[in-house]
C-alpha cells in the first residue's frame, strides 16, 4: 500500500478513486473507517469515504485522525486529503482545521492546498478558483444551501481556517515544472508557511505539482492534484506499469435503481423504460402505508426469473413538479428518506436472492443501497463514463456495482454499463 486518501464525502472518494485506477494504481474505497477483519488483499491506494464535509470541525479532525491512523497501520507512505474541488467549507472549516490535525499526526509542518482540475473547469491563478470563466464567488457557488463560497481567493478562504500562515505558489513557479515548484515550497517553509494553496491553470500543471510534492507527507485537494502522484511512486520502483484496472468477473441478473430527479438521470431513465421492464416507485403508495418495497421486490424477481439476461429498472425519478408536490406533502426529508428506504429494501431483497449486478443513479441513493447491501468496501474498475467506474464489493459476497451521482453518465449509461460486463 502506497496512498492512503481521505476523502470528505461518498461521490468525491470515488472521483478520486477512478483518478488513480486512470493512473495505473490498483485502489479501493472504504465506506468509513474499516472495522477490523476486512482483508482487502493487495492494493496501492486505499481511499477512506468520510462523510465530513459539513460536521462539526472537531467531529471532522477526529473521524479524520480515526482514518489517519488506519491508513498509516496498513502501510501507506503519503496521505492526500481530498475536498470538493470547489473548497466546500465555511470559516468553521473543516479544511483547515483537519489539515492542521493530520499535519500534527505525521509531525510535518507543511502541505499545499490545490483543488484545482483544470479538465472540469476548475481553475486557480493567483490564488482566485475559477469554476469555468468566471469567479468562484460568481459561480453560483456563493449560494450554496450549506457552504456558500462568496470569496473567491483561497489564501484568504483557508487563513480564516487555521491559525497557521497561508501562503501561495504562484503560476510563475508552477510554469517552471517540478523544480521551480519545489524550490517555491523551500521558500515558503522557510518563512513559516505552513499551507501553500497552488495556482493551476492546466492540467499538465498538475502533474508537475504532483511530482514536486513527492516529499510532503501530507497533500490536500481535489482529486485533480493526485493525478501526478501515481508517478512518483513508479518512478521509485514501488509500482509495476499500468495494469489495467479488470472489470468485476460477474456473470449473474442486473438491476437499476434510480432515485435520482436529476435532468440526466431522467433521461437515463427515459432511455430504456419503453424496452426494458420497468417499476416505478410511487411515494404516495408509500406514504398511505403500502408496502411498495415488497412489491417492486416480487415484480422484479418474476420479471428475472423469466429473462435472467433483461435487466430491469426500478425508479422514483420524477420531474420538479412532481417533487415539489411530493415534498410538500411529505417534508422534503422524510420524502427522501421514503423512497431511499424503500429502493434500500429492494436492492436487499434482491441480494439475497443473488442478484449480483446492481447499476443505481443517485448519491444519497447510492448511500442508502450500499449501506442496505452492507457494502463495506469496493474495488474499483474501468470507467464507464467520466467520473463514474464499475466497482466490486469486497468482504462480502461478489457484487458488482456501479454507483453514479445524479448528474453523471451519458444518456446510454444504463445499457452501456451493463453492457461492458461480458
Ligand atoms: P442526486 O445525485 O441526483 O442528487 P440523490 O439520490 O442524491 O440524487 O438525491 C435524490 C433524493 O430525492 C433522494 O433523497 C431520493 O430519495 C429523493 N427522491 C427520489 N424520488 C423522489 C420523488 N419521486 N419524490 C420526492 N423525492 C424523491
Amino acid at each position: 500500500m502506497l496512498l492512503g486518501c481521505i476523502a470528505d464525502d461518498f461521490t468525491g472518494a470515488t472521483d478520486l478513486a477512478n483518478t488513480l485506477v486512470k493512473a495505473g494504481m490498483r485502489t479501493v474505497q472504504s465506506i468509513g473507517v474499516p472495522g477490523p477483519g476486512l482483508d482487502i488483499g493487495e492494493t496501492d491506494a486505499i481511499v477512506v469515504a468520510l462523510k465530513s464535509r459539513t460536521i462539526p470541525a472537531n467531529d471532522a479532525v477526529e473521524q479524520s485522525l480515526q482514518a489517519l491512523a488506519w491508513l498509516r497501520a496498513q502501510g501507506a507512505r503519503q496521505i492526500v486529503f481530498k475536498y470538493c474541488s470547489t473548497f466546500d467549507s465555511t470559516d468553521a472549516g473543516n479544511i483547515g482545521q483537519v489539515s492542521d490535525a493530520l499535519l500534527d499526526a505525521i509531525n510535518e509542518d507543511f502541505t499545499i492546498a490545490c483543488p484545482a482540475f483544470p479538465a472540469t473547469g476548475r481553475s486557480i491563478y493567483k490564488g482566485y478558483l475559477f469554476v469555468g470563466d468566471v469567479l468562484l464567488s460568481e459561480s453560483g457557488m456563493q449560494d450554496h444551501p450549506l457552504n456558500p463560497m462568496t470569496d473567491p481567493n483561497l489564501v484568504r478562504v483557508l487563513s480564516r481556517q487555521t491559525e497557521h500562515p497561508v501562503g501561495l505558489v504562484d503560476y510563475t513557479a508552477v510554469r517552471e515544472g517540478a523544480p521551480g515548484i519545489r524550490a517555491r515550497f523551500a521558500e515558503l517553509k522557510k518563512a513559516g508557511v505552513r499551507h501553500a494553496i497552488v495556482d493551476a491553470v492546466l492540467d499538465e500543471d498538475l502533474i508537475e505539482i504532483g511530482a514536486a510534492a513527492s516529499d510532503l507527507g501530507l497533500i490536500t485537494g481535489g482529486s485533480g492534484v493526485a493525478m501526478g502522484l501515481p508517478e512518483n511512486f513508479r518512478r521509485q520502483g514501488f509500482m509495476a506499469d499500468n495494469p489495467a484496472p479488470a472489470l468485476p468477473g460477474m456473470v449473474g441478473r442486473s438491476v437499476v435503481l434510480a432515485g435520482s430527479c436529476s435532468r440526466m438521470t431522467r433521461k437515463q431513465v427515459a432511455a430504456v423504460s419503453d424496452t426494458w421492464p420497468t417499476f416505478a416507485i410511487d411515494p404516495h403508495a408509500i406514504g398511505r402505508g403500502e408496502d411498495v418495497a415488497t412489491a417492486g421486490l416480487t415484480w422484479a424477481l418474476e420479471r428475472l426469473a423469466k429473462d435472467p439476461d433483461q435487466p430491469v429498472l426500478i425508479y422514483s425519478s420524477a420531474d420538479p413538479d412532481t417533487i415539489s408536490e411530493i415534498q410538500a406533502a411529505y417534508g422534503r426529508e422524510r420524502a427522501g428518506t421514503m423512497v431511499e428506504e424503500t429502493l434500500g429494501s429492494i436492492a436487499r431483497g434482491l441480494l439475497d436472492d443473488g442478484v449480483n449486478r446492481f447499476v443505481v443513479a443517485g448519491g444519497e441513493t447510492s448511500g442508502a443501497v450500499v449501506s442496505a447491501l452492507d457494502v463495506r468496501a469496493l474495488r474499483i474498475g474501468p470507467e464507464i463514463d467520466p467520473g463514474v467506474p464499475w466497482t466490486e464489493a469486497i468482504g462480502g459476497v461478489p457484487l458488482a456495482l456501479a454507483l453514479k451521482s445524479g448528474n453523471f453518465g451519458a444518456e446510454d449509461f444504463f445499457a452501456k454499463s451493463l453492457g461492458m460486463l461480458p
